[in-house]
């Protein structure tokens, strides 16, 4: 992406009255284009002077992080977020040989910067439907190198490897990730899984939120390397071939150029032109093989990605969830619950915790703003330090 767009797209963002943004440099390969990667971050730096409400992360494969730009991305506060799936048969599924030069990478990180390591470093791990039984060494094997966050996802489009009889082998590793983890959180306090640290399930009989993403309502943008603007990254056509299926979709999520002057109305009008689509609405008539979503414990807690639904080969129904994502979904729910009465709701009531004192941090920067007391946006071409 050259620099002329990456800002253009970061002005757009900046300058919206959020007060809590979050930035993704994602690719493709972000450090392929590090001279770009590291003009924006010190823009985005620049522009807000209140950077605690903009939160920057860069996603890699990490095979290109040297350890000078890994200082100026710690430096700067970036989480770093890095595709490794852990041990090296699930990782040669979906990158290569690359196991042993992210071995290495981590050993070193967690020798020379412990501190940045801790800090700023998350692990994403992808389930394939071809992995699933390599899940809980990958956890294992990562706690083992002191990673203290680990994300960990099922393929976002189909996966033709997931069969009826993957669940209950997902079943197992999750299980296992769950008595790893209650005795890592004995040991040290931490629980780095991050399915397992959510916030507490909600009750049953809960509100369900009727839309299934942001992306309708223009809380998720994405734009490519040539400044096009979509609502949700997974559905620009210009970035993946999508499904034909998905096309209608990606019409309405299409916001065209991001510097564009037509871009504002284009964003106003979004949730008018996607937020009608059913395959973005009406959660609780989505079902899977495995039942219907209005029935299910987890409703309200369970996420659904809608470019998944397209992908399920030959589908036309938008209700219809992919089995491994619904199945994903309800084990990593389930293990969360049980996770907190294995510790005597020790963690509902820390995160709780935590989230009241980020709001109170929160809740104090944005007083300082509107009272003038901390510096307020100062973006503009004049500012730009590349
Ligand atoms: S776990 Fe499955 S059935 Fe339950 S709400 Fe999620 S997708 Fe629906």
């Amino acid at each position: 992406m050259p620099w002329s767009t990456a800002r253009a797209a970061l002005e757009r963002v900046l300058s919206t009255p959020a007060s809590d943004v979050s930035i993704d440099l994602s690719g493709g390969e972000p450090l392929l284009n590090s001279a770009t990667l590291r003009r924006a971050v010190r823009f985005v730096e620049t522009y807000r002077a209140a950077p605690a409400l903009v939160r920057t992360t860069v996603t890699t494969n990490g095979t290109r992080l040297t350890a000078r730009l890994l200082s100026f991305l710690f430096e700067h506060g970036l989480t770093v977020r890095i595709s490794f799936d852990g041990v090296p048969a699930a990782q040669r599924e979906r990158g290569g040989d690359t196991f042993r030069t992210l071995d290495r990478l981590l050993d070193r990180l967690r020798t020379r910067d412990p501190a940045d390591f801790a800090r700023h470093v998350t692990i994403h791990m992808t389930v394939l439907g071809s992995t699933i039984s390599w899940l809980a060494d990958g956890v294992e094997y990562l706690l083992a190198k002191g990673v203290r966050r680990i994300e960990v996802g099922s393929r976002s489009t189909f996966d033709p490897d997931f069969r009826a009889s993957s669940r209950g082998e997902l079943d197992r590793q999750v299980d296992r990730i769950l008595l790893l983890s209650v005795e890592h959180w004995r040991r040290t306090g931490e629980i780095p899984v991050v399915f397992l640290a959510g916030p507490p399930l909600q009750r049953a009989g809960a509100p369900v939120r009727d839309l299934l993403c942001a992306a309708p309502i223009g809380r998720a943008l994405g734009v490519d390397t040539e400044g096009r603007a979509w609502g949700c990254a997974l559905f620009a056509s210009s970035l993946r071939s999508l499904p034909p299926w998905a096309a209608e979709a990606a019409r309405a999520l299409d916001l065209g150029g991001i510097s564009a002057p037509s871009f504002p109305r284009r964003l106003a009008a979004l949730p008018r032109r996607a937020g009608t689509l059913r395959i973005f609405t009406d959660r609780l008539a989505k079902r899977s093989s495995y039942g219907a979503c209005a029935e299910c414990r987890f409703v309200a807690d369970c996420h659904v990605c809608p470019a998944a639904i397209c992908h399920i080969p030959g589908n036309c129904d938008p209700d219809l969830v992919p089995d491994f994502i619904c199945a994903f979904n309800y084990v990593t729910l389930a293990a969360r619950e049980r996770f907190d009465e294995m510790t005597g709701g020790e963690v509902s009531a820390a995160w709780c915790g935590e989230m009241k004192a980020a709001l109170a941090r929160l809740e104090a920067v944005v007083k300082e703003l509107s009272a003038g007391t901390a510096a307020r946006p100062t973006g503009g071409p004049e500012r730009d330090h590349a």
